[in-house]
Protein backbone atom coordinates (compact mmCIF):
# COMPACT_ATOMS: atom_id res chain seq x y z
CA UNK A 1 0.00 0.00 0.00
CA UNK A 2 0.86 3.61 -0.74
CA UNK A 3 1.52 5.37 2.27
CA UNK A 4 -0.44 8.64 2.71
CA UNK A 5 2.81 11.31 3.53
CA UNK A 6 2.76 14.92 4.99
CA UNK A 7 5.37 16.54 5.18
CA UNK A 8 6.41 20.17 6.58
CA UNK A 9 9.31 22.00 5.13
CA UNK A 10 10.04 24.88 7.22
CA UNK A 11 13.19 26.18 5.07
CA UNK A 12 14.90 28.75 6.74
CA UNK A 13 12.21 29.85 9.49
CA UNK A 14 11.60 29.03 13.07
CA UNK A 15 14.16 29.45 15.61
CA UNK A 16 14.88 27.01 18.70
CA UNK A 17 12.28 28.23 20.31
CA UNK A 18 9.52 28.01 17.72
CA UNK A 19 10.77 24.86 16.70
CA UNK A 20 10.58 23.59 20.14
CA UNK A 21 7.37 24.72 20.93
CA UNK A 22 5.69 23.66 17.60
CA UNK A 23 6.85 20.12 18.03
CA UNK A 24 6.02 20.31 21.80
CA UNK A 25 2.39 21.10 20.96
CA UNK A 26 1.96 19.19 18.03
CA UNK A 27 2.74 16.23 19.87
CA UNK A 28 0.05 17.11 22.79
CA UNK A 29 -2.44 17.10 20.02
CA UNK A 30 -1.75 14.12 18.34
CA UNK A 31 -2.05 12.61 21.42
CA UNK A 32 -5.45 14.92 22.78
CA UNK A 33 -6.93 13.94 19.37
CA UNK A 34 -5.71 10.54 18.86
CA UNK A 35 -4.57 11.25 15.22
CA UNK A 36 -2.59 7.47 14.69
CA UNK A 37 0.12 6.68 12.19
CA UNK A 38 -1.88 5.54 9.57
CA UNK A 39 -0.47 9.05 7.60
CA UNK A 40 3.04 9.74 7.71
CA UNK A 41 4.18 13.01 9.10
CA UNK A 42 7.33 14.39 8.06
CA UNK A 43 8.86 17.54 9.72
CA UNK A 44 11.77 19.11 8.12
CA UNK A 45 13.33 22.26 10.82
CA UNK A 46 16.54 23.72 10.27
CA UNK A 47 20.05 22.10 10.69
CA UNK A 48 20.54 23.74 13.71
CA UNK A 49 17.72 21.89 15.56
CA UNK A 50 17.21 19.04 14.12
CA UNK A 51 19.16 17.27 17.06
CA UNK A 52 16.42 18.70 19.58
CA UNK A 53 14.05 17.97 17.66
CA UNK A 54 15.17 14.44 16.91
CA UNK A 55 14.83 14.19 21.01
CA UNK A 56 11.44 16.05 21.62
CA UNK A 57 9.56 13.20 18.75
CA UNK A 58 11.13 10.11 20.17
CA UNK A 59 8.65 7.00 20.62
CA UNK A 60 5.89 9.54 18.44
CA UNK A 61 5.01 8.72 15.00
CA UNK A 62 6.59 12.04 13.73
CA UNK A 63 9.20 11.71 12.00
CA UNK A 64 12.14 14.73 10.63
CA UNK A 65 13.97 15.07 7.82
CA UNK A 66 16.84 17.25 6.72
CA UNK A 67 16.54 19.71 4.14
CA UNK A 68 19.66 19.03 2.31
CA UNK A 69 22.95 17.34 2.59
CA UNK A 70 26.21 17.75 1.31
CA UNK A 71 27.24 16.05 -2.54
CA UNK A 72 30.91 14.83 -0.81
CA UNK A 73 31.29 12.38 2.16
CA UNK A 74 33.33 14.42 4.74
CA UNK A 75 36.75 16.92 4.18
CA UNK A 76 37.22 20.45 3.84
CA UNK A 77 34.36 21.82 3.29
CA UNK A 78 33.29 24.60 4.71
CA UNK A 79 29.63 25.47 6.05
CA UNK A 80 28.57 21.71 4.56
CA UNK A 81 26.63 19.21 6.42
CA UNK A 82 27.45 15.77 5.53
CA UNK A 83 25.24 12.67 5.25
CA UNK A 84 27.26 10.67 8.33
CA UNK A 85 26.88 13.86 10.65
CA UNK A 86 23.12 13.58 10.24
CA UNK A 87 23.18 9.81 10.63
CA UNK A 88 25.02 10.35 13.83
CA UNK A 89 22.24 12.25 15.47
CA UNK A 90 19.36 9.61 14.04
CA UNK A 91 18.39 11.62 10.74
CA UNK A 92 17.56 9.50 8.10
CA UNK A 93 15.41 11.27 5.25
CA UNK A 94 16.34 13.98 3.62
CA UNK A 95 14.91 16.47 1.12
CA UNK A 96 16.82 17.01 -2.22
CA UNK A 97 16.12 18.84 -5.25
CA UNK A 98 14.19 21.48 -4.02
CA UNK A 99 13.92 24.21 -6.60
CA UNK A 100 14.92 26.75 -4.62
CA UNK A 101 18.23 24.97 -4.13
CA UNK A 102 18.34 24.36 -7.61
CA UNK A 103 17.37 28.47 -7.70
CA UNK A 104 19.75 30.22 -5.11
CA UNK A 105 22.34 27.65 -4.51
CA UNK A 106 23.31 26.26 -7.91
CA UNK A 107 21.94 22.36 -7.85
CA UNK A 108 22.22 21.25 -11.16
CA UNK A 109 20.92 17.61 -11.89
CA UNK A 110 25.08 16.22 -11.57
CA UNK A 111 25.26 17.95 -8.20
CA UNK A 112 21.77 15.97 -7.37
CA UNK A 113 22.79 12.68 -8.37
CA UNK A 114 25.99 12.74 -6.62
CA UNK A 115 23.66 13.61 -3.40
CA UNK A 116 21.54 10.47 -4.37
CA UNK A 117 24.65 8.46 -4.10
CA UNK A 118 26.04 9.64 -0.89
CA UNK A 119 22.37 9.79 1.02
CA UNK A 120 21.72 6.05 -0.57
CA UNK A 121 25.29 5.46 1.09
CA UNK A 122 24.15 6.03 4.18
CA UNK A 123 21.19 4.81 4.01
CA UNK A 124 18.66 7.28 3.60
CA UNK A 125 14.95 7.86 2.34
CA UNK A 126 15.19 10.61 -0.12
CA UNK A 127 12.18 12.95 -0.63
CA UNK A 128 13.42 14.06 -4.38
CA UNK A 129 11.34 17.46 -5.60
CA UNK A 130 11.06 17.95 -9.51
CA UNK A 131 8.92 20.32 -11.49
CA UNK A 132 8.46 22.97 -14.32
CA UNK A 133 8.78 26.37 -14.29
CA UNK A 134 6.03 28.89 -15.71
CA UNK A 135 7.53 29.40 -18.98
CA UNK A 136 7.91 25.49 -19.61
CA UNK A 137 4.51 25.18 -18.41
CA UNK A 138 3.29 28.17 -21.43
CA UNK A 139 5.14 26.17 -23.64
CA UNK A 140 3.69 22.85 -22.74
CA UNK A 141 7.00 21.45 -22.10
CA UNK A 142 6.03 20.50 -18.41
CA UNK A 143 6.21 16.39 -19.30
CA UNK A 144 9.57 16.92 -20.93
CA UNK A 145 11.02 18.85 -18.25
CA UNK A 146 10.08 16.66 -15.58
CA UNK A 147 11.21 13.24 -17.40
CA UNK A 148 14.75 15.09 -17.95
CA UNK A 149 14.29 15.63 -14.13
CA UNK A 150 14.46 11.81 -13.19
CA UNK A 151 16.50 10.78 -16.25
CA UNK A 152 19.39 12.76 -15.49
CA UNK A 153 19.21 11.87 -11.23
CA UNK A 154 16.99 9.11 -9.58
CA UNK A 155 16.93 7.23 -12.99
CA UNK A 156 20.42 6.59 -12.53
CA UNK A 157 19.35 3.98 -10.17
CA UNK A 158 19.89 0.56 -11.41
CA UNK A 159 18.19 -1.20 -8.30
CA UNK A 160 14.61 -1.98 -6.98
CA UNK A 161 15.66 -1.60 -3.55
CA UNK A 162 17.31 1.88 -4.27
CA UNK A 163 14.12 3.02 -5.71
CA UNK A 164 12.08 1.82 -2.86
CA UNK A 165 14.01 4.40 -0.81
CA UNK A 166 12.66 7.30 -2.96
CA UNK A 167 9.83 9.69 -1.71
CA UNK A 168 8.49 12.03 -5.12
CA UNK A 169 7.55 15.51 -4.97
CA UNK A 170 5.95 16.74 -7.65
CA UNK A 171 6.15 20.87 -7.17
CA UNK A 172 5.49 23.27 -10.00
CA UNK A 173 7.84 26.02 -9.64
CA UNK A 174 5.21 28.55 -10.51
CA UNK A 175 2.70 27.48 -7.69
CA UNK A 176 5.63 27.48 -5.00
CA UNK A 177 5.12 30.34 -2.37
CA UNK A 178 3.11 31.99 -4.83
CA UNK A 179 -0.70 31.63 -3.35
CA UNK A 180 -1.48 29.93 -7.01
CA UNK A 181 -2.26 26.25 -6.32
CA UNK A 182 -2.32 23.30 -9.92
CA UNK A 183 -5.67 22.10 -10.29
CA UNK A 184 -6.29 18.93 -9.04
CA UNK A 185 -7.21 17.49 -12.50
CA UNK A 186 -3.56 18.90 -13.44
CA UNK A 187 -1.54 17.51 -10.81
CA UNK A 188 -3.24 14.33 -11.02
CA UNK A 189 -2.41 14.21 -14.82
CA UNK A 190 1.10 15.08 -14.00
CA UNK A 191 1.41 12.47 -10.66
CA UNK A 192 0.10 9.44 -13.38
CA UNK A 193 2.47 11.06 -15.88
CA UNK A 194 5.67 10.57 -13.17
CA UNK A 195 4.12 7.14 -11.78
CA UNK A 196 3.98 5.66 -15.69
CA UNK A 197 7.78 6.53 -15.97
CA UNK A 198 8.86 4.74 -13.01
CA UNK A 199 6.77 1.80 -14.05
CA UNK A 200 8.11 2.13 -17.23
CA UNK A 201 11.67 1.80 -15.83
CA UNK A 202 11.42 -0.06 -12.79
CA UNK A 203 8.10 -1.92 -13.26
CA UNK A 204 4.68 -2.04 -11.61
CA UNK A 205 5.02 -3.32 -7.72
CA UNK A 206 8.29 -0.79 -6.76
CA UNK A 207 6.13 1.96 -8.68
CA UNK A 208 3.04 1.33 -7.54
CA UNK A 209 4.07 1.32 -3.95
CA UNK A 210 5.88 5.16 -4.41
CA UNK A 211 4.10 7.33 -2.78
CA UNK A 212 4.07 10.68 -5.17
CA UNK A 213 3.66 13.94 -3.13
CA UNK A 214 2.18 17.22 -4.39
CA UNK A 215 3.43 20.23 -3.19
CA UNK A 216 3.11 24.40 -4.24
CA UNK A 217 0.64 26.54 -2.29
CA UNK A 218 -1.09 23.96 -0.63
CA UNK A 219 -3.15 25.22 2.23
CA UNK A 220 -6.35 23.95 4.52
CA UNK A 221 -8.98 24.57 1.86
CA UNK A 222 -7.45 23.30 -0.73
CA UNK A 223 -5.57 19.86 0.81
CA UNK A 224 -9.07 17.59 0.35
CA UNK A 225 -9.55 18.45 -3.04
CA UNK A 226 -5.62 17.44 -3.84
CA UNK A 227 -5.41 14.52 -1.72
CA UNK A 228 -8.61 12.69 -2.97
CA UNK A 229 -6.77 12.37 -6.40
CA UNK A 230 -5.75 8.89 -7.03
CA UNK A 231 -2.05 9.40 -7.56
CA UNK A 232 -1.74 12.09 -5.35
CA UNK A 233 -0.45 10.05 -2.28
CA UNK A 234 -0.11 13.52 0.42
CA UNK A 235 1.75 16.48 0.18
CA UNK A 236 5.18 18.94 0.36
CA UNK A 237 3.85 21.78 2.06
CA UNK A 238 5.75 25.14 2.75
CA UNK A 239 4.32 28.24 4.10
CA UNK A 240 1.25 26.30 5.47
CA UNK A 241 3.28 24.25 7.79
CA UNK A 242 4.23 27.00 9.70
CA UNK A 243 1.24 27.74 11.56
CA UNK A 244 -0.12 24.29 13.50
CA UNK A 245 -3.65 25.08 13.63
CA UNK A 246 -3.35 25.21 9.38
CA UNK A 247 -1.07 22.28 9.47
CA UNK A 248 -2.97 20.08 11.37
CA UNK A 249 -6.11 20.78 8.71
CA UNK A 250 -3.74 19.80 6.10
CA UNK A 251 -2.38 16.35 8.03
CA UNK A 252 -6.49 15.70 8.45
CA UNK A 253 -7.45 16.03 5.08
C1 LIG B 1 7.84 24.08 -0.94
O1 LIG B 1 8.67 24.96 -0.86
O2 LIG B 1 8.19 22.89 -1.00
C2 LIG B 1 6.43 24.47 -0.98
C3 LIG B 1 5.59 23.62 -1.45
O3 LIG B 1 6.16 25.72 -0.53
P1 LIG B 1 4.68 26.38 -0.43
O4 LIG B 1 3.78 25.39 0.21
O5 LIG B 1 4.88 27.60 0.43
O6 LIG B 1 4.27 26.72 -1.82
Amino acid sequence: MKKKIVIANWKMNHDFYETTSFLRNLLKIFFEKKINNKKKVIIAPSFPFLHISNQILQGSSLSLAAQNICQMENGSYTGEVSASMLRSIGIHKVILGHSERRKYFSETNDILLKKIKIALKYGFHIIFCIGETALEREKNEQFLIVKKQLEETVFHCSSLEEISYFIIAYEPIWAIGTGKTATSEEAQTMHRYIRSLFIDKYGEKVSQKMSILYGGSINDLNARNLFSQEDIDGGLVGNSSLEIEKFLKIIQS
